[in-house]
């Protein structure tokens, strides 16, 4: 028997190194008419890199301490940054010390307990807002040595946001991410990472605008100033940046509700509900997380961006040939 045209387009689009999950989902790939993208280890590469080391002047810490705390912290972490801050410090020779009690927030970042001190490493404008939370007064009744010294701790807290803040708009504006580190709710430090662009990023970014018939657009939950640097590369216009993993639901939702088929493409645990949500998700399969990797309809297994617009231009010639 002759191969049915959807069975055919699924060995092909293997043979391109796309899995295509099923014959519904190798049918839908063809139907899109509008594609979302992720910046970080989608349209970037995925292996970022720490390109600055900036204690904070009133931390008492130097580059190696600084480092050495944020690597632990994001040693359990499968983020790609993480990887970035745990690959420094072994570069480095530093000795990452053990952890306890790891938690982590998609798009956000990571905490864990280090040597009895809690470390959060994450995005510098939710961390710094999320400390401004943390210092306003919670019990006006409070006995007055607590408010002097609560009081003396946001003065603290205070300074070093400010140079916190200053610090990381200079990386961003670098097109850096930059990543805060803080100890016991205060800043000491932030990193600046940076990730190269795809070689295939800006073809292909062209071809899906060319093959859906619209403007794509970037979903990250990374800083705007890095977002926009890296935008203006790739020949896109839209751009949403600081997304939380809902937020990236509700971009795509906003273009399905307007008659859209939205592809979406990304590869961490933060794209898995946009995956879900969209009309077809696309993960990219070295650095994707396994969340992403289970949720998407299709993966990129050879880790070629450009692989997507063909195996779109697949679906559509087997569903002509579909009766
Ligand atoms: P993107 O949408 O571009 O792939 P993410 O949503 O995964 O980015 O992350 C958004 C931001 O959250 C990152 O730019 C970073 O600042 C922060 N972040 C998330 N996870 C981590 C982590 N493990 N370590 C440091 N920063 C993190
Ligand atoms: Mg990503």
């Amino acid at each position: 028997a002759t191969m049915p045209p959807l069975l055919s387009a699924i060995a092909n689009a293997g043979r391109h190194g796309v899995l295509v999950k099923s014959a519904v989902v190798m049918e839908r790939l063809g139907q899109v008419d509008a594609v979302a993208l992720d910046k970080t280890g989608t349209l970037t590469e995925g292996t970022p890199r720490v390109t600055d080391i900036r204690p904070l002047v009133g931390s008492g810490l130097d580059a190696e301490s600084l480092l050495t705390l944020a690597a632990a912290a994001e040693h359990p972490s499968e983020h790609p940054l993480a990887r970035a801050v745990v690959a420094a410090a072994l570069h480095r020779g530093l000795t990452v010390p053990d952890t306890r009690d790891f938690t982590s927030a998609p798009g956000v970042g990571v905490t864990a307990t280090v040597g009895g001190q809690t470390i959060a490493v994450g995005a510098l404008a939710r961390l710094l807002d999320d400390a401004g939370d943390a210092r306003e007064p919670r019990d006006a009744g409070d006995a007055h040595a607590h408010v002097r010294d609560a009081a003396k701790a946001a003065d603290a807290g205070c300074a070093a946001s400010a140079e916190a803040a200053v610090v990381g708009a200079e990386l961003e504006r670098g097109g850096r991410t930059a990543v805060l580190v803080q100890r016991a709710g205060l800043p000491v430090g932030v990193l600046g990472v940076a990730d190269r662009l795809r070689t295939d990023a800006a073809t292909t970014v062209a071809s899906l605008a060319i093959l859906t018939g619209s403007a794509p657009m970037l979903l990250t939950g990374d800083n705007a100033r890095a977002a926009a640097l890296l935008a203006e590369e790739v020949g896109i216009g839209d751009v949403r940046a600081g997304l939380l993993p809902q937020d990236k639901v509700t971009a795509v939702q906003g273009q399905e509700k307007a008659g859209h088929k939205v592809l979406v493409i990304g590869d961490g645990v933060n794209d898995a509900p946009a995956l879900a949500a969209a009309h077809t998700g696309i993960a990219m399969g070295r650095a994707g997380s396994d969340l992403a990797l289970e949720t998407a309809d299709a993966v990129v297994v050879r880790d070629e961006l450009a692989t997507v617009p063909a195996v779109v231009n697949l679906s559509r010639a087997a569903r002509r040939l579909v009766v």
